[in-house]
């Protein structure tokens, strides 16, 4: 028999089950974290966010490097790329957040329990028990409440399996070279980042995307704008094909698709990246000894995460309803315990969650796209400023893109922005800030905003719904 009972069992430390654990200690209650891996950190820390993003801007910094002349920077020579190292400060930075995570689980007295954890049924007077394996040593956990937080895993397409051509995105950020060329299945943020870091690194990249168009979740100007530099870059983007079949040849692989125009067509590549979305981990953690419901595979919740099993939460990649990103999982996590706590909270709104990618350019979006908008009934205005009147944007090289605001005309609330373009996944900021304040057309047009910066574009993006943009 267990001797603690804790306030609250998270089930997995990723982004959503250790942001839970430590706000959960912030409020006072005693919190039990159960990690299946020897590391905290999750899909995110290890194999998502955070080494995706240490390689894109290698990509950033190499890009910079092919125009170094144009900066005045001489004596360069030709620039080569020394991939075990690019790939020696990815895990320096993951070991690094690592070590930070174990800091932050001492700091706040959690108790972090290793091993598989997995509900046994509903509570018994009040108290949950989850059972928790590692190796041949099974122990039980009692808790008043469980989060479950076990996070999620790359489909594959029917057959496939992944190896060192087939890959998902774990294979692909421990390659031993950058590969000479690569076709990406799926023109998601996971696929097109992916893309436009090999790219950058000389790749020749094809994209494979079943869907009329990339980035299907952004506003449709942004998927057209993105296409066209992606082409520019000299990525061959193919949408609205469905892949037929992947095989693997002696020096890499095959896919046939059928593309828009219903003809077939054959694409070799040294590798080929499966990124047709995730698949929450849902089985076998004990679901279906409560009455937690499901919905294509991942987890109903109510406002606070709670489900359908009394005391039972879910946070993160596993729930229904929401983006799987880290920093929706992480503000679940927060919810979650606010509940468990008593203390007040705010519901995860889904038009107030902001969606970067961080390709080259950038995308960073938040609130209703144009075509959403119209759909819920608004009469909408929309204002579009080009990164191309933008000074900062002249002087750190970068004009692609743009920002576009999507307003109400009646009362002038703004309703969306989507911006693609330099830092756009840092600007974007600001927008969820106007749009968790409902501000409006008028009142940010009148916000003072710094110069020289690229944040200036936003002003004249809300001037341009007026028709009044001071820099176009
Ligand atoms: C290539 C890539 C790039 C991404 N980039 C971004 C980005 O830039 N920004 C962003 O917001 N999101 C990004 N994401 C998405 C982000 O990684 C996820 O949304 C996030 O990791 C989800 O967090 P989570 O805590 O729900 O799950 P996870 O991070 O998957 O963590 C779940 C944890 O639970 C553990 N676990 C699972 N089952 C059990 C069990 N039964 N018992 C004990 N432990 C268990 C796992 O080992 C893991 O540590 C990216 C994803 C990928 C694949």
């Amino acid at each position: 028999m267990a001797e603690t009972i804790y306030d609250v069992a998270i089930i997995g430390g990723g982004p959503a089950g250790y942001t839970a654990a430590i706000r959960g200690a912030e409020y006072g209650l005693k919190v039990a974290l159960i990690e299946k891996t020897d590391k905290l950190g999750g899909t995110c820390l290890h194999v998502g966010c955070i080494p995706t993003k240490a390689l894109l801007f290698n990509a950033e910094i190499w890009d910079h490097l092919k125009h170094a002349a144009e900066f005045g920077i001489g004596g360069m020579g030709t620039p080569t790329l020394d991939w075990a190292a690019v790939l020696k400060r990815k895990d320096g930075i993951i070991a690094k957040h690592v070590k930070g995570l174990e800091f932050l689980m001492k700091k706040h007295k959690i108790a972090v329990i290793a091993g598989y954890g997995r509900l046994t049924g509903p509570a018994a007077n009040g108290v949950h028990t989850v059972e928790v394996t590692s190796g041949e040593a099974v122990s039980q956990v009692q808790a008043k409440n469980v989060i479950l937080g076990t996070g999620s895993e790359a489909k594959m397409l029917p057959g496939l399996t992944a190896d060192n051509s087939i890959l998902t995105n774990i294979e692909i950020l421990s390659m031993e070279q950058a590969p000479k060329s690569l076709i990406v299945i799926g023109a998601g943020a996971v696929g097109m980042e992916f893309a436009s870091i090999f790219r950058s690194f000389g790749t020749e990249v094809t994209i494979v995307e079943f869907l009329p168009r990339v980035v299907p979740v952004e506003d449709e100007e942004i998927s057209k704008e993105l296409t066209r530099l992606y082409k520019k870059r000299g990525i061959d983007v193919n949408t609205g094909a469905r892949v037929e079949k992947v095989e693997k040849t002696e020096s890499g692989v095959k896919v046939t698709f059928t593309d828009a125009n219903g003809k077939t067509q054959v694409k070799e590549a040294e590798k080929v990246l499966v990124a047709v979305g995730r698949a929450g981990r849902t089985e076998n953690i004990g679901i279906e000894k409560t009455k937690a419901e499901l919905e294509r595979g991942l987890i109903k919740v109510n406002e606070a995460q709670e489900t359908a099993e009394p005391g039972v939460f879910a946070i993160g990649d596993i729930v229904a309803g929401l983006p799987q990103l880290a920093h929706v999982g992480a503000m679940a996590g927060m919810v979650a315990v606010a509940k468990i706590a008593g203390r007040t909270f705010r519901p995860i709104r889904r038009d107030r969650i902001p969606g970067c990618t961080y390709t080259e350019p950038q995308i960073g979006s938040v609130g209703l796209t144009e075509a959403q908008a119209k759909e819920k009934g608004y009469t909408v205005k929309v204002g579009k400023f080009p990164f191309a009147g933008n000074s900062k944007a002249t002087i750190v090289g970068s004009h692609d893109g743009f920002v576009k605001i999507v307003a109400d005309a009646q009362y002038g609330e703004i309703l969306g922005v989507h911006i693609l373009g330099p830092e756009a996944t840092e600007l974007i900021a600001e927008a969820v800030a106007v749009l968790e304040l409902e501000g409006t057309v008028e009142e940010m047009m009148f916000a003072i905003h710094a110069h020289p910066t690229l944040a200036e574009s936003l002003l004249d993006a809300y001037g341009a719904v007026e028709g009044m943009a001071i820099n176009a």
